[in-house]
């Protein structure tokens, strides 16, 4: 058995149950364990305190499995943990409204590092843990019991494997190939998803209940869909009938998508505008030509991994939305979004008063969002808390 020593006092995060061990509060490892597999955590005195999973090549060193040290890390428990993820999202098994969800979500579903995402009869796999690789059999063959999906991709293309010592790997897993695109349903509307090529695995699941409140303000609105990837907020705007939707994404693979997406769900096209481009910039083109709109979407990809990046991430933040504030008409709404991890709700809050203050409106929050409710935050786990949204009125 491998075994883990914390230095003197840094047992206090174990007992707090928080998942993650640095590199830094590590004391001595004694076992020579391989990447990924399980070790006994101890305090400095010598007292078991649980088990994690090693990762020699991340500066999360071990990401717990367990707080109690008499638990054994194996395939009934891995099981157990699957089956109790699945079971908190029976609720949104009413496949003809919304079949593309989050089945598990890493550290807050107690299976650090693993994300598994429905869509339809696929399941896509993100592996981003040394732990979760090297159980990554035993995983497959009980989530394709527990669910009862036997498709099965995996999309373990990106760079954060490579923090774990892990090389970037795509590709069917088990059962058939994906299509090229698949048709999922969510709240009511159909859209289609490219699950090998599309950003996250797919779609951005986290957005959902989001999505759906757009419906409540969209009503003949004049829109502004920044960052629109493939139409989410654009779709449910033009369900509700919103006058038109003026779209801005870089990619123009996402772009086309969208309007697919906008034609599969029979909604009007005549008056949107689609635009592949920088929303910095095109959102200076559009004061400039004195545009105004009555709602805008701000939904920008993360500005900031690392707390590191979060000045210059909040200098981003404010940019895009004092340029909103300033293109709303008198009474117009902002659906104002972050994903950046190191960006606090608080913070969130002061960089969009400080935009809308530079912008010279006077705005109210009607609402503060955050992410769906398959994207869990457990209380241990606060880092799991990434997306936060509000709804601010002019
Ligand atoms: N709201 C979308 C998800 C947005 S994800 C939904 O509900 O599905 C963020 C999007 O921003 C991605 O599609 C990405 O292609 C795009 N993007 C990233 N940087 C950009 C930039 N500077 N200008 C325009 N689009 C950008």
């Amino acid at each position: 058995m491998s075994e883990i020593t914390l230095k003197p006092g840094r047992e206090r995060s174990v007992r707090q149950q928080h998942p993650w061990l640095f590199s830094g509060a590590i004391d001595h490892t004694s076992g020579d364990p391989k990447p990924g597999e399980s070790v006994c955590v101890m305090s400095f005195s010598g007292e078991p305190l649980g088990w994690a999973a090693y990762s020699p090549m991340s500066q999360i060193r071990a990401r717990m499995w367990s707080f109690d040290p008499n638990v054994c890390i194996d395939h009934e428990f891995i099981n157990n943990r699957i089956r109790s993820a699945i079971q908190r999202r029976a609720s949104y098994s009413g496949l003809t409204i919304t079949d593309a969800y989050r089945l598990i979500h890493g550290e807050s579903d107690g299976l650090p590092g693993l994300i598994v995402d429905r869509y339809g009869n696929y399941l896509v796999l993100q592996i981003l843990s040394a732990g979760i690789e090297f159980h990554r059999d035993i995983l497959i063959e009980l989530l394709i019991a527990a669910s009862g999906v036997s498709n099965l991709y995996e999309r373990c293309d990106t760079e954060m494997r490579a923090l774990e010592g892990l090389p970037e790997r795509s590709g069917v897993i088990h059962g058939s190939p994906p299509p090229e695109h698949v048709t999922i349903h969510e709240n009511g509307l159909r859209f289609q998803v490219d699950l090998l090529h599309g950003q996250k695995t797919g779609f951005y699941l986290d957005q959902r209940e989001n999505r759906q409140k757009i419906r409540a303000y969209a009503q003949d609105a004049k829109i502004l869909n920044c960052f629109c990837y493939t139409g989410g907020f654009s779709v449910f705007a033009l369900a509700a009938g919103a006058e038109s939707v003026v779209n801005i994404d870089s990619s123009a693979d996402a772009i086309e998508l969208a309007r697919t997406n906008i034609e599969l769900n029979r909604l009007p096209d005549k008056r949107n505008d689609w635009m592949v481009g920088d929303v910095f910039h095109e959102l200076r083109k559009l004061r400039d030509r004195a545009e105004s709109f009555d709602l805008i979407v701000l939904d920008p990809p993360k500005f900031a991994a690392t707390f590191a990046q979060v000045d210059k991430a909040a200098r981003g933040y404010k940019d895009i939305n004092l340029l909103s504030f300033k293109l709303l008409k008198p009474g117009g709404t902002l659906f104002t979004f972050s994903c950046s991890g190191g960006v606090s709700p608080a913070l969130f809050q002061k960089i969009v008063a400080g935009a809308a203050l530079d912008a010279g409106v006077n705005a109210v929050i009607l609402e503060k969002l955050g992410q769906a409710s398959d994207h869990p935050i457990a209380l241990n786990f606060p880092e799991g808390e990434y997306l936060k949204g509000l709804v601010c009125r002019i």
